[in-house]
């Protein structure tokens, strides 16, 4: 038996689903955020200015993809909470759609707001936010959560989720893992978080589906520079067995009690790595680093 969340079929697309524009505090235009992300090899965006809807599909763009979204907050019980909608065909906000009346309630409210109208809500920076990992783990609908931030990681060195996420998947969370720019331009964050998703074509229906399917990987590199690629990922009669690009350690963690690390070196690099997992495992991921430090996280796979 096979167990995976990477489709077997289809390519893997670049992109990142947390951006701002001139529409809220970023530097760059919605026009011009298009033509960077696109001139750096990217195939699909979404950008998600603070509590306003962007659409900026336009007809004729099939190779570069533009999904629709926001960045809803709240501060509830003096702590702030910032959810990320994505539109998939589904979404019923028009553009330019103002949020207002959110900002004192409970942030399942702002996720059931984005769920329904037809969005995926993701979690973002819970490092930044100072969230309790307790609330998160409450919290109903979200499709997944920041497990790099690259603005955040850029400004103060507060964009990793790594502690978060591994909290949630230990108390039994499905959530799915994502990396993101969060750009705005006042420091460099562009290019440095990202997923690679892999669906049958680029179309908003085909990635969006892809996302809620968990066919995507999780990305943390400097600009101008790639992360590990994971070429597939599952379990194949009880073990759990990864390839990828050539790197420096490649970990399978299935709980703090029980993981397999593989170490290589510049001269001899890790692709492969297998575990045959123990009777009561649940879940199992993969995380691959290079030399540069550039990290790759898998989703989990349920067992
Ligand atoms: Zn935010
Ligand atoms: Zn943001």
């Amino acid at each position: 038996m096979e167990l995976r969340t990477l489709d077997r079929q289809g390519r893997f697309y670049r992109g990142t689903l947390h951006i701002h524009t001139t529409v809220s505090d970023g530097e760059l235009t919605p026009e011009e955020t298009k033509r960077r992300y696109r001139e750096n090899g990217y195939d699909f965006i979404a950008i998600t200015d603070h509590n306003r809807y962007g659409v900026y599909r336009e007809p004729g763009e099939d190779d570069f993809l533009v999904l629709p979204g926001t960045e809803i907050d709240c501060v509830y019980q003096e702590q702030v909470h910032h959810i990320v909608g994505i539109g998939t065909e589904e979404n019923t906000f028009p553009h330019g759609y103002r949020f207002e009346g959110l900002k004192d309630r409970h942030p399942q409210e702002l996720v059931d707001v984005l769920t329904g109208h037809g969005n995926i809500a993701v979690y973002a920076h819970p490092f930044w936010s100072y969230c309790d990992p307790e609330l998160l783990l409450r919290l109903r609908g979200l499709t997944g959560m920041e497990i790099i931030n690259y603005s955040c990681e850029q400004t103060w060195r507060s964009g990793l989720g790594e502690v978060h996420y591994e909290y949630l998947l230990s108390h039994g969370s499905r959530l799915w893992c994502f990396g993101a720019d969060d750009a705005h331009g006042h420091s460099p964050d562009y290019f440095g978080g990202y997923i690679m998703v892999k669906a049958g074509s680029l179309s908003r229906e085909a990635v969006c589906d892809a996302i809620r399917r968990g066919s995507f990987y999780a990305c943390y590199a400097e600009p101008g520079e790639s992360a590990p690629e994971i070429y597939d990922f599952r379990v194949e009669d009880g073990m759990a067995k990864i390839d990828c690009s050539p790197a420096r350690t490649i970990y399978l963690n299935v709980s703090r009690t029980c993981y397999r690390s593989l170490h290589g070196t510049e001269a001899e690099p890790v692709t492969h790595h297998e575990f045959r997992l123990p009777e009561n495992a649940r879940r199992v991921r993969a995380i691959v680093k290079d030399f540069r430090g550039h990290v790759s996280w898998t989703q989990p796979i349920a067992i």
